[in-house]
């Protein structure tokens, strides 16, 4: 212990910087109990603090370094005594930056800045410095030069995470919205500078929500990183990919022309057309695409936004899986679009609903076998709308869930009805949205209908589309395995037109596949259509499936799928979709 100090080691780097090696040597004897209190905060200030302090001579040769700059550097005191401080730096800086520096500290005596050092162990890192010099009060040479300085690699990590966080969406890495904006920001002044085209591209996925919970939310998530990967290996280096939330990205390209446009949102969506696996699981998506050019479709970043996204429920509501570029109509577009669903949600209340029949025939014996169960809608000053116009809204909002009930009531208790009536063992074939599966509502909705009505199950049809099966594959089979148990009949709509697998048809044991119109029509033009539905009705009936040809208009077509041994068809030919009592005298005609 040091007899006069009270404390058992004084800072020998301190005392060797400030003292004994710049003759301030202060001899023990005239070392009052006062200085060496002060000695001690001192010294205790320069080993306690976070920040690293080197003092070097008035030649910059270090003369001492606290602890901080040992644990900052990684150099133990012993390494640097005697060397200039140089040996610390990065080589990051050129020539010039450390002159100004050097030039400062000569004409006042201070400098302060940020600077790349280079730690022992050869790695980098930022510090906020400040260097003092300290001169001889006789001469006014400097003698020392004390810099301290705060190593800011984490602070700069902390501002680069806050940064990312801001900018960037979680779950995919993607640029987010605000990051969009502000990229789409200067995209436009370049254009307006520039004179050129650029473009908002927004991409919904179709159906999303079946399939995330099909997946479960893990499963979900892992789809989206699969997706986004996808959609940037589309794009090029200068265009932006965004997330927008949800299933929601939009493309940002700061230069394009609507031709070059049509051609990479067709590239997008081919980019999706794979299934992608999760979970050891095949996911199949297909997404709806909406497209707004500046400077026609809007001169500012949310008005091409919006723009685009109206582009892209058009695209929605023409079938999903398609592009659609905004046009100024679609504002109006939109504004009928809002007062369709305002509608629609009350159609089944108001009994605005109609079914329609259209004859289903056997191809050998001329017979009606059934009918398909069309929706049509009564729509208050609009006459009779087909369901091509409000289906599709009617799935995007939910309102499919109630018109399906009723869709499916109203065929059931028709297919009780005409029994009961003597006109036969008519079947009748409800077409089933996808959006139906969700929530276990479709098995729910058939067992409703079959109670209430009584009808005998066998002649109950569902028409499913491939797309169907293939959003939620579990989900779906397990229902459909069931209803097929009680008796439930199942056929396949437009075959050939989605992603055909003939896995699927077996697992399920479908009973019919419904050949679509476009290789209908094609039979008796082009060769190769006549090879896809001869193809076609060998593989269903080599897996014991019965076929049917959509679209029959002529007498024709009607001949050339019974010679390629097409068990029943459909279309205008033997009659167009009808109501319940036309159909009825149809049927009484027929079997006269
Ligand atoms: P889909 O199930 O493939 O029905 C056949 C469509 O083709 C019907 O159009 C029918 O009128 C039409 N069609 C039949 N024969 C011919 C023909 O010879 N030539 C031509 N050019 N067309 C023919 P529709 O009634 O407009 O129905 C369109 C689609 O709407 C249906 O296609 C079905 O996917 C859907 N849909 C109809 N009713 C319902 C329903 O109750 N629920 C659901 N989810 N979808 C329905
Ligand atoms: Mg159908
Ligand atoms: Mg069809």
């Amino acid at each position: 212990m040091d007899p006069v100090t009270g404390t058992d080691t004084l800072p020998m780097g301190l005392l060797r910087g400030f003292g004994m090696r710049h003759g301030m040597d202060v001899p023990a004897q005239v070392m009052t109990p006062d200085i060496a209190h002060q000695l001690v905060v001192m010294a205790t200030v320069w080993d306690v603090t976070h920040d690293a302090i080197v003092l070097t001579d008035g030649a910059n040769r270090i003369v001492a370094v606290n602890p901080a700059f040992e644990r900052v550097t990684g150099y133990r005191e012993q390494e640097v005594l005697g060397h200039t401080t140089a040996m610390l730096a990065s080589g990051k800086h050129p020539q010039s930056f450390y002159a100004a520096m050097w030039g400062a500290l000569q004409s006042e005596g201070k400098w302060e800045g940020e600077v790349l050092n280079r730690r022992k162990d050869g790695s980098i890192y930022p510090e906020r410095l400040r260097i003092t010099a300290l001169y001889d009060k006789g001469s006014g040479e400097v003698i020392n030069y004390l810099a301290t300085f705060a190593d800011l690699s984490q602070q700069k990590a902390a501002q680069r995470k806050a940064v990312r966080l801001a900018s960037f969406d979680q779950l995919t890495g993607l640029p987010n919205q605000l990051l969009l904006r502000d990229r789409a920001g200067q995209a436009i002044a370049q254009a307006h500078g520039a004179k050129h085209q650029m473009a908002l591209l927004v991409l919904d996925l179709d159906h999303f929500k079946a399939v995330n919970d099909s997946l479960g939310h893990a499963g979900g998530d892992e789809l989206l990183r699969h997706i986004s990967r996808a959609l940037v290996s589309v794009a090029a280096p200068t265009e932006t990919v965004s997330r927008r939330g949800g299933d929601e990205f939009v493309f940002l390209f700061p230069r394009a022309d609507v031709a070059n446009l049509r051609l990479i949102a067709q590239r997008v969506l081919v980019a999706l057309a794979d299934p992608f696996t999760v979970n050891g699981r095949e996911a199949v998506v297909s997404a709806s695409i909406g497209v707004a050019v500046y400077p026609t479709d809007g001169d500012n970043f949310d008005t091409l936004l919006t723009n685009a996204e109206s582009a892209m429920y058009q695209a929605k509501d023409a079938g999903r899986r398609c592009v659609r570029f905004f046009t100024e109509e679609m504002n109006q577009g939109a504004r009928d679009r809002m007062a369709l669903v305002g509608d629609l949600a009350r159609a089944t209340k108001r009994g605005e609903l109609r079914l329609h029949y259209q004859p289903l025939v056997n191809l050998v014996s001329s017979e009606i076998i059934g009918a398909e169960a069309l929706v049509r809608w009564e729509r208050p000053g609009m006459g009779l709308v087909p369901p091509g116009m409000f289906i599709p809204v009617a799935e995007s909002t939910g309102l499919i869930a109630e018109i399906g009930e009723w869709v499916l009531n109203e065929a059931c208790k028709q297919i009780r009805l005409w029994v009961d009536q003597g006109l036969g063992q008519l079947k009748v074939a409800v077409n089933v949205s996808a959006l139906q599966f969700r929530q276990g509502l479709l098995e729910q909705q058939v067992s409703e209908a079959l109670r209430l009505s009584g009808c005998d199950p066998r002649l109950l049809e569902l028409e499913l589309t491939e797309s169907t099966l293939m959003v939620q594959p579990e989900e779906v089979m397990a229902v459909i395995r069931r209803l097929k148990q009680r008796g439930v009949q199942l056929s396949i709509d437009d075959f050939g037109t989605g992603y055909s697998s003939l896995a699927y048809l077996r697992k399920l044991a479908v009973d019919k596949i419904k050949i679509d119109q476009s290789f209908v029509r094609d039979l008796t033009v082009d060769p190769d259509g006549a090879a896809i539905v001869r193809a076609v009705i060998q593989m269903a009936r080599s897996l014991g499936l019965r076929t049917l040809g959509e679209g029959v208009e002529t007498q024709v077509n009607r001949r050339a799928l019974q010679v390629l041994g097409c068990d029943y068809a459909q279309g205008y030919f033997f009659g167009k979709p009808m109501p319940a009592n036309e159909f009825e005298a149809l049927v009484r005609r027929n079997s006269a």
